[in-house]
């Protein structure tokens, strides 16, 4: 997935650039390398995080203003020092950078072999620079037509930037699949795969589109196509502030965004929510409106937390708009062949809005005619461009790998949906909207205060740390919170962990109980509260040990759980935006205890940019 960051100007290159760096180290963190070019071009790299590159660096020479650098989640060739990017051609006179798969390197590869290229790696990365330089030494081509040639006979997602020792006045980026912005600054230009590196220098950017290569001077910004088409750039204002950036005082940025969820629930739910009027108002599909009210099915497609976010929107836009709704992995939806009519409506949920399977899906569905909408947090990113129609989530940037205020901030967003497409179909009356939507503003008073409960839940991941597994069960729209509960916990702290419907337990997991097995049920007082009490008994009749959310004031199920962690009572609807909370912090805290990298577990990275 990788993160990469350039700079061109008159400021010293390397600061910027490992500051970026750092800043896009969600996006993956097996590895980190810079390019320097000032007379020559140097590279240095290092397997590990970002902060092992600075001590390998430390007492080199880092001069230069132009310079790029990248932290690597590793598709080709393991994590290790050889197959750090950046990656540099035979000569040694160019290097690249790169996020994304070269899917047809091995063909490429195969070839220059056969003349006599030698590989120092084993990535896709490495071959797109040798065939830059190939295309030149046997064309004669200058860097600019070499590079637009290479990339016509790659294919692949890519983001790019290479810079050459026989040009040390021009940086080239490219994109096609992978995320790319280009800072504007005064005599100078930033290159990053998001914003968060540029935001500091300079709120002018240009998102580079789709097969577009930019070929940038400290004073000259020249866009092209692939084509050769030369292309106006658009300049966008950013809205990131700085300080979203920070960790401002807290430990993890995990815990920084958990807390956060007063807040960027509230921004979601802002400008969009009339109580007194009945009214939802989303200005990024109003003028769908009339497609909404003939649509036949919806289909969500998603991955990992935004999937557990689509089966919540299940929940919410089945029971109150009446329409029927699937929820697919992107990933699954992509490659069989699903029957999708124009009267379809697909949302894709992403927060990033680069993820490379739900990209793919989405493409799937439009070909076959559907509507496409997004749910996305970045602004500009890819989703954004390639749907038809969509909604942010106005979450705020979010840093820590496992994903929280984007998960409440995706199921809020798909709340207003469905109470919005109930009033476009006329599903539900103007007072029971009134009624919900009282109350759906309310729910920022009630995650502050379920907040309170992070005491009480640290003195019970204290006594479940050491467990080697963990069972969620939860019935309705509270078994995809189960799921997002169990995700959490494995995805942090190590521990396997399993979301399985209540009712299901009975059907194999119950196998499992025993006096080792902290099972957490979301057991608040709703439809299926009865039932669920009964599974609580089914577990405890077993020896397992019950954590249980609770409605404020439930006495009938303390009597009989191990810990009980209560919520504020709310309708049944926004449940999910509540009962999370604790489940969030659980798994934060069972991880810190456990010693693990809470904001950058093992293996994982943020924005999933390869299939
Ligand atoms: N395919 C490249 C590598 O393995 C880049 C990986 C990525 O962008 O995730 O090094």
């Amino acid at each position: 997935m990788c993160g990469i960051v350039g700079y061109i100007g008159y400021r010293d290159a390397y600061p910027i650039i490992i500051k970026g760096l750092h800043r896009l180290e969600y996006r993956g963190y097996d590895s980190a390398g810079v390019a320097l070019l000032d007379k020559e071009m140097r590279v240095y790299k290092k397997a590990g995080k970002v902060s092992d590159l600075e001590d390998f660096v430390k007492g080199i020479d880092t001069s230069g203003t132009i310079g790029m650098g990248h932290t690597r989640w590793a598709t080709h060739g393991a994590p290790s020092d050889r197959n750090s990017h950046p990656h540099s051609s035979g000569d040694r006179k160019l290097t690249i950078i790169h996020n994304g798969i070269i899917e047809n390197y091995n063909v490429i590869k195969e070839a220059l072999l056969g003349k006599g290229h030698i590989f120092k790696s084993d990535t896709d990365t490495e071959v797109l620079i040798h065939l830059v330089e190939d295309i030149q030494n046997e064309t004669g081509l200058d860097l600019q037509e070499a590079v637009r040639v290479a990339l016509n006979r790659v294919i692949g997602a890519y983001a790019i930037v290479i810079m050459s020792a026989d040009d040390p006045d021009m940086v080239i980026a490219a994109r096609k699949g992978s995320p790319m912005v280009i800072g504007v600054g005064k005599g100078e230009y930033f290159i990053a795969s998001d914003a968060t590196p540029i935001v500091e220098y300079t709120k002018n950017v240009i998102y580079l589109n789709d097969n577009e290569i930019a070929y940038i001077r400290r004073d000259d910004l020249l866009v092209k196509t692939i084509d050769n088409t030369v292309q106006t750039p658009y300049i966008q204002k950013l809205e990131l502030q700085l300080e979203m950036l920070e960790k401002g005082g807290y430990d993890h940025f995990m815990l920084k965004e958990i807390y956060e969820q007063p807040r960027s629930v509230r921004d979601c739910l802002r400008g969009r929510v009339y109580p007194q009027q009945g009214k939802v108002q989303l200005g990024g599909i109003k003028e769908y409106s009339d497609k909404l009210k003939n649509v036949d099915r919806i289909i969500i497609v998603a991955c990992g937390t935004s999937w557990h976010a689509g089966l919540v929107g299940e929940y919410l836009i089945e029971e109150y708009a009446r329409v029927p709704v699937e929820v697919e992995y992107a990933s699954e939806f992509r490659y069989r062949n699903p029957i999708i009519t124009e009267k379809d409506l697909v949302i894709a949920i992403s927060q990033s809005g680069e993820t490379a399977d739900t990209m793919a899906a989405i493409e799937l569905a439009k070909e076959k005619g559907a509507t496409i909408f997004g749910v996305c947090n970045v602004v500009g990113a890819s989703i954004p461009r390639i749907t038809h129609a969509g909604v942010y989530t106005h979450a705020g940037p979010e840093i820590g790998v496992a994903s929280t205020k984007a998960f409440t901030a995706q199921v809020t967003v798909l709340t207003l949906i469905a109470f919005y497409i109930a009033q476009q179909r006329g599903a539900i009356t103007r007072n029971k909207l009134i009624e919900y939507l009282t109350e759906l503003n309310e729910i920022p008073d009630l995650i502050e205060q379920t907040l309170k409960t992070n005491e009480s839940v640290k003195a019970i991941s204290e006594k479940i740390k050491d467990s080697r597994n963990c069972l969620f069960l939860g019935r309705g729209s509270s078994f995809p919170v189960a799921l997002e509960g169990a995700l959490k916990l494995k995805e942090i702290s190590y521990i396997h962990a399993e979301g399985y419907p209540a009712a299901e337990m009975k059907h194999g997991p119950i196998a499992l109980i025993d006096e080792e097995m902290p099972v957490v049920f979301i057991a608040t007082k709703h439809s299926s509260y009865e039932k669920v009490i009964s599974n609580i008994q089914e577990v405890k009749a077993r020896k397992g040990q019950v954590i249980a959310i609770v409605t404020e004031g439930d006495t009938a199920v303390r009597s009989m759980a191990d810990y009980v962690i209560e919520i504020p009572q709310t309708n049944e609807a926004f449940v999910p935006l509540i009962a999370t909370i604790p489940l969030q912090l659980l798994s934060y805290h069972i991880a810190v205890m456990r010693g693990c990298n809470v904001d950058q577990p093992r293996n994982l990275a943020k924005s999933v940019t390869v299939e």
